[in-house]
């Protein structure tokens, strides 16, 4: 089955579509193997949520295209999931907030690293950084520590969807402010997000660039008016409620 012949008014169309783009993500070389089970746990949590973005999300997603405007260098992390579900919004969000996009793998390959970059370029990325590796996250085992030293290394700001717990404890340890996009309001990396976005990322990429673009001509005071007035213990618990609330619901 091709993405096209999904029938739109297939009640599951969106997750179908979604699944579609990760298998030929693996086939294209983009997505490892292991990022098919990462999708199977994401969609697991997106059918509890009601595949919809929740008001708190919502909430979240202002608070950090906030955080991303008032950055100096945001980045925003790019894994094989990522690269495969959403490649022009994402540099898209880029381009709205003045991020650089970094290529950052869980597993790293050249390979890998290579056609992430590429199918970017493709989708209208202009600089992509990752390949140079010349940085690197303190505590973490050398391959999943490599970074760009002028890219990850050097940021204030991270984006990190679906980013592993590891690893966004080694960045916070850094002292990044990490926004993190994960459909699991109970993964470490949400946890230890000062921005946890509750909600897929094809749905929370563009949310926040629509926010972004929303508060364009805010002032700094007003931009950190939102990031002050969000509560990442409160996003996450409305997630957690929703999906338990949802759990046994018949509809
Ligand atoms: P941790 O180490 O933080 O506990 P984990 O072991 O759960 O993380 P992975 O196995 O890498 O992490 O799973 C990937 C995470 O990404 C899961 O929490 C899953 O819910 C989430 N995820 C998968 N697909 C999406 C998606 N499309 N949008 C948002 N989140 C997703």
């Amino acid at each position: 089955m091709t993405g096209t012949e999904v029938p739109r008014d297939h009640p599951r169309y969106a997750s179908l579509v979604t699944r579609h783009r990760i298998e030929t993500g693996v086939d294209k070389g983009i997505t490892s193997k292991q990022g098919l089970i990462a999708q199977g746990r994401g969609e697991a949590f997106d059918y509890l949520l009601g595949e919809r973005t929740l008001p708190s999300a919502d909430t979240a997603a202002r608070a950090a295209a906030a955080r991303l405007l008032l950055a100096d260098h945001p980045v925003f992390s790019v894994n094989g999931n990522v690269a495969a579900l959403v490649p022009g919004e994402t540099v898209t969000l880029a381009r709205v907030v003045d991020a650089d996009i970094e290529v950052n793998l869980f597993n790293r390959t050249e390979e890998r690293m290579v056609a992430i970059a590429d199918h970017l370029r493709e989708h209208g990325a202009e600089e992509v950084k990752g390949l140079a590796g010349d940085g690197e996250i303190p505590g973490l085992e050398h391959a999943r520590g490599t970074v760009d030293a002028d890219g990850i290394a050097a940021a204030d700001v991270v984006v990190v969807p679906l980013e592993d717990g590891d690893r966004a404890e080694a960045l916070d340890r850094m002292g990044k402010t990490e926004i993190v996009i994960d459909l699991n309001p109970g993964s470490r990396s949400p946890r230890t997000a000062d921005v946890p976005i509750v909600d897929n990322v094809v749905r929370a990429v563009p949310n926040v660039t629509a926010h972004a673009r929303d508060l364009a001509d805010a002032s700094s005071a007003d931009l950190e008016a939102i990031v002050d007035g969000f509560d990442p213990e409160a996003a996450l618990d409305a997630a957690e409620a929703a999906i338990r609330g949802s759990a046994f619901d018949d509809d």
